[in-house]
């Protein structure tokens, strides 16, 4: 089977799953090839639904989370949206095609080199040009580019980061994991038109920590 028919198989699983619900969501995974995101050494795995290694004690998420928390975002076309956690870049990439030109994606990595290959992952698709990658603690959020349609947190975080509050757009969405190290339920929060916040949990997950201010503090890590 060439790539295009590996990701094809892989978008039918995501849609008959349920992860992948709309048709914008489809295009976008159609358009952003996994195995672009994976080292090589796990090229024959890049089209599996499971979470792979990409350095550093870091890693890609597995393509139903991607795509579910995607969906759960409900993106629209001129989104500016913050992400915490680029790691290989693979949700950026999909935010980034969604968004299109007129919309923008920042996103933060506190691990410069993770940052770098991330880039170099979205030049393979010419996604660079409506994103904007950042080295540092995304647990404080980014004051600079604030207020944003939408935000979301690849990584597991303690509890919700007061800058959601501050830095999410009245009307936005924000969709990040909540909880412990060992186990995390997504939380969905949405801000009406009054800057009214409602908070829904939703599924158990698993996710690296956020590791910073607002994030969960390693005895071993030495940036804190
Ligand atoms: N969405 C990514 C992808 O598609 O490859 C996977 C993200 S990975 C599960 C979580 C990432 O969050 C890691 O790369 C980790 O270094 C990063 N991270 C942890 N704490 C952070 C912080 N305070 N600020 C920014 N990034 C952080």
């Amino acid at each position: 089977m060439n790539t295009v028919s590996k990701n094809m198989s892989l978008i039918n699983y995501l849609k008959k799953s349920g992860f992948i619900k709309t048709k914008k969501v489809e295009d976008a995974f159609l358009n952003v090839d996994r195995s672009l995101f994976v080292l090589p050494q796990h090229l024959d795995e890049a089209y599996e639904d499971k979470p792979l290694p990409i350095g550093f004690g870091q890693t890609i998420s597995a393509p139903s989370i991607v795509a579910y928390m995607t969906e759960l975002l409900e993106v629209d076309e001129g989104n500016k949206i913050l992400e915490i956690g680029t790691g290989s870049g693979y949700q950026t990439a999909i935010l980034s095609y969604l968004v299109k030109e007129r919309g923008l994606i920042i996103s933060i990595e506190r691990i410069r080199e993770l940052s770098e290959m991330a880039y170099k992952n979205l030049e393979k698709l010419s996604l660079y040009k409506n994103v904007k990658l950042i080295v540092g603690d995304g647990s404080l959020g980014y004051e600079e580019d604030k207020p944003y349609d939408r935000i979301i947190i690849t990584a597991a975080t303690p509890s919700i980061p007061n800058f959601i509050n501050t830095q999410l757009k009245n009307n936005g969405i924000a969709v990040l994991p909540i909880g412990t190290l060992d186990e995390q339920r997504l939380a969905i929060i949405k801000k009406d038109e009054f800057g009214k916040i409602e908070i829904h949990y939703d599924i158990s997950v698993i996710f690296v920590p956020l590791i910073g201010y607002y994030g969960f503090k390693l005895s071993n890590d030495k940036t804190n």
